[in-house]
Order: structure tokens, then C-alpha cells, then sequence
């Protein structure tokens, strides 16, 4: 287990061997590669909502930060405010909306940059900052075909130019949401054309909106059109595939690995079940070994009698269900195997890996879901 400061996420003293670690080395190197896939001019907007997708708020942010970002993105006024606390002083844009408006009051405490999707939202919010003599920045949020926030791109420069007169607010930037960048190309040319016309429609009345963004990390590899100035990268940052075959096009690292060491081993006779609702038994004498890890520190209970973990440089097997707080491996093919010896859920040993895009296949979802479901149970271990 590597000796490192506690991490931000944790209060709790690190006794139990189970962790999370988190290779920051890996993190800047999947930066770099993704500047390498965009122009010069292409600034980066990492977005590092939901505790920086499992792997730390704070320091994928500094680590984002020392790699030249120029804006971090975050889903909620309060993620926003915990950086702030952390004394992360860069521009924050909350990508999600802002409800009730009185909240408002918060982004301006806490200078914060708040997305606009409507008049009556940048009314309240002018009022707000108007009252406290502040100006704040925003970003108008455009739905060209998600579906799910923002003004429809027919009524969205209208918008802008309503909202560029308001006291106390600075249009910053605009942007919108690709919904189908992995597989749909016709769709996706469609929202990237919406956007674009409503650049062109303000750039004709001579309104041009510093930051203009589209392009999330499917649509960087991809759309080098929905490119323009500023790109919101989140899963690649982390390691992880944003579509099936990006492998070929990109050299990512993934950032985190799931850890933990054998805490118990016994020996069990042929016919002995193992674990709730005694859906393993063993078909020959085995050697079981019990892991401190479980539902509750996100290793899905769909793993049950299904995943496969590393110890050794081997894979072994999961066996019987999951339970909250641990569960079991089948080690009979590692007779000298002992308590205490490492054993990798998600990560690599030797020559085998298991990525979280197995453990997403085996759970039915997808790479997001299994980083960011990896509880707070768990402590982060920074390398
Ligand atoms: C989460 C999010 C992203 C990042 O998407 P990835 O697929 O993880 O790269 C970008 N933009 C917005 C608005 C988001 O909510």
C-alpha cells in the first residue's frame, strides 16, 4: 500500500486496506494528448463535477490547473463553493441550472460563473449582482438537440442580445451540448450546424462571445467542427475511452485503480456455499479468500458470481454475492497465496488488467458510472 497524505475526501483515519489510486503523472499525460487533438487557439475546460468523476475534486482541479486550464467545469453551486473553500480561485463554470433563482446569490458570493437559459434567470441574476455592485460572467447555455437545459438555438441570439444589456452581467461565453456524438453522425453534424448559425447570426450584428464550446470528449476526437475556442473534456482527462475504438485514435492512461489485500483464507470442503443466499457452492475443495470491499464502497452487486480480480498477476474469480462491506475469491489456482497479499479490482499487476470498461460491461452501464459510483468510503491515495 503506497504511504501518501491523507486524501481531501477522507476525515476518517486510513486503517482498512482497501483504496483508491489515483496516478495525477497519468492525468496530465491524457491532458496533453488531448491538446495535441485540438488547434492552438483550443482552450481546455476540464470538467471536474461529481468529486472530479470519483477521483478527487480538488486535486484533479490543481492538477487540471498545472497543465494550463484555463476554466474548470463543476454540475452544482455547491461543488463550485467546495473549490472555492479549497482556495481554487480559477474561473468555475456551473454547468448545470440554477434553481431557485435565489441561489443566484451564491454565485455571486462565491464568483462563480452560472449558465443562462432564459430572460427571466439573467433578470434575477442582474438584480443580484446589481445589489452588491459586482459584474459576473456567464456562459448562455444553447440546446441544439439534447433535450435537457438551455434556450433552443432559434430564439438563443435573441437571448444573447437581451442579456448583453443587462447591469452587472458579462456574456462570456456560449455553448451547447452534443447528445449522440458517439452514434449518431448525421445528428450530431445537425446540433453543431444549429450552433454555428446562431454564432453567425450574432457575429452579423457585430456580437462576439469570447468562448464559444461545443465539444465534449467523443466530439474532440471526433467533430473536429464543434472544436471552436474552448473544449469540456471530462472522461478521456481520466483515462478512460469515450467511445468504442477511440484506443486507436488516442493514447489515454487510466488515472484510477481500485485496490484492496485479502483480509482472510480458509479452506472449504466440495459442496460448501459461500455468501448470501448461497448462490456458489464450491464443485472441489477450494481456498476462499475474503476481501474488505463491497457494495457500499461502489463495487456493484451485479459483480456477484460475475468479476474477476487480480492477485498474483492472475485473474481469479468472484464468488457468491457481494455484500455491503466484502466479499469473496476463489484462490485454489494460488495455493501459497497469504492474508494480507494485494489484490487489483480495477487496474493492472503484472501482465493482466481488469479495466472499468469490464467492470461497466459486467454491470450494464458504462465507464462514467463505475469511477463515479467508487464511494467516499474510499480513501484516494494521490501518486
Ligand atoms: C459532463 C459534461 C461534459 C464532459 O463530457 P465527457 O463525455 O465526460 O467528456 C461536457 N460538457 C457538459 C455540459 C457536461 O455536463
Amino acid at each position: 500500500m503506497p504511504k501518501s497524505h491523507y486524501p481531501s475526501n477522507y476525515v476518517l483515519p486510513f486503517l482498512r486496506p482497501t483504496w483508491a489510486e489515483i496516478d495525477l503523472g497519468a492525468f496530465r499525460h491524457n491532458f496533453r494528448e488531448i491538446k495535441r487533438k485540438l488547434r492552438k487557439s483550443v482552450s481546455l475546460l476540464p470538467v471536474v463535477k461529481a468529486d472530479g468523476y470519483g477521483h478527487g475534486m480538488e486535486e484533479i482541479a490543481r492538477a487540471s490547473l498545472s497543465c494550463g486550464a484555463r476554466l474548470l467545469g463543476v454540475a452544482n453551486i455547491e461543488e463550485g463553493i467546495f473549490l472555492r473553500k479549497r482556495r481554487i480561485t480559477a474561473p468555475i463554470l456551473i454547468l448545470g441550472s440554477v434553481y431557485p433563482l435565489s441561489n443566484f446569490t451564491y454565485i455571486l458570493r462565491y464568483n462563480l460563473s452560472p449558465i443562462i437559459c432564459s430572460l427571466q434567470a439573467s433578470q434575477e441574476l442582474s438584480k443580484i449582482a446589481r445589489r452588491r455592485k459586482k459584474k459576473v460572467k456567464v456562459h448562455i447555455k444553447v440546446d441544439t438537440g439534447m433535450g435537457r437545459i438551455g434556450i433552443s438555438a432559434e430564439n438563443a441570439a435573441n437571448l444573447v442580445k437581451k442579456v448583453i444589456q443587462l447591469p452587472g452581467i458579462i456574456v462570456e461565453g456560449i455553448f451547447t451540448h452534443l447528445a449522440a456524438a458517439d452514434s449518431d453522425y448525421q445528428f450530431t453534424m445537425e446540433q453543431i450546424g444549429k450552433f454555428q448559425s446562431v454564432i453567425n447570426e450574432l457575429k452579423r450584428d457585430n456580437i462576439n462571445i469570447k468562448y464559444r464550446h461545443a465539444a465534449n470528449s467523443t466530439a474532440i476526437l471526433r467533430y473536429s467542427d464543434a472544436h471552436f475556442n474552448l473544449a469540456r473534456p471530462g472522461i478521456s482527462l481520466y483515462g478512460l475511452i469515450p467511445f468504442e475504438g477511440a484506443e486507436r485514435e488516442i493514447d489515454l492512461k487510466p488515472v484510477m485503480q481500485l485496490k484492496t489485500k485479502i483480509v482472510f483464507i480458509k479452506r472449504v470442503k466440495k459442496g460448501t456455499s459461500i455468501s448470501y443466499g448461497r448462490t456458489w457452492k464450491a464443485n472441489r475443495d477450494s481456498i476462499i479468500g475474503t476481501l474488505p470491499i463491497g457494495y457500499a464502497d461502489g463495487y456493484n452487486r451485479l459483480l456477484s458470481n460475475r468479476a474477476e480480480v487480480l492477485i498474483c498477476g492472475k485473474r481469479v474469480p468472484l464468488v457468491g454475492r457481494v455484500c455491503m462491506d466484502m466479499c469473496m475469491v476463489d484462490v485454489t489456482s494460488l495455493p501459497n497465496v497469504k492474508v494480507g497479499e494485494e489484490v487489483v479490482l480495477i487496474g493492472s499487476q503484472g501482465k493482466e488488467k481488469i479495466t472499468a470498461d469490464e467492470i461497466a460491461k459486467l454491470t450494464g452501464t458504462i465507464t462514467y458510472e463505475v469511477v463515479c459510483g467508487i464511494s467516499k468510503r474510499v480513501p484516494r491515495i494521490y501518486l
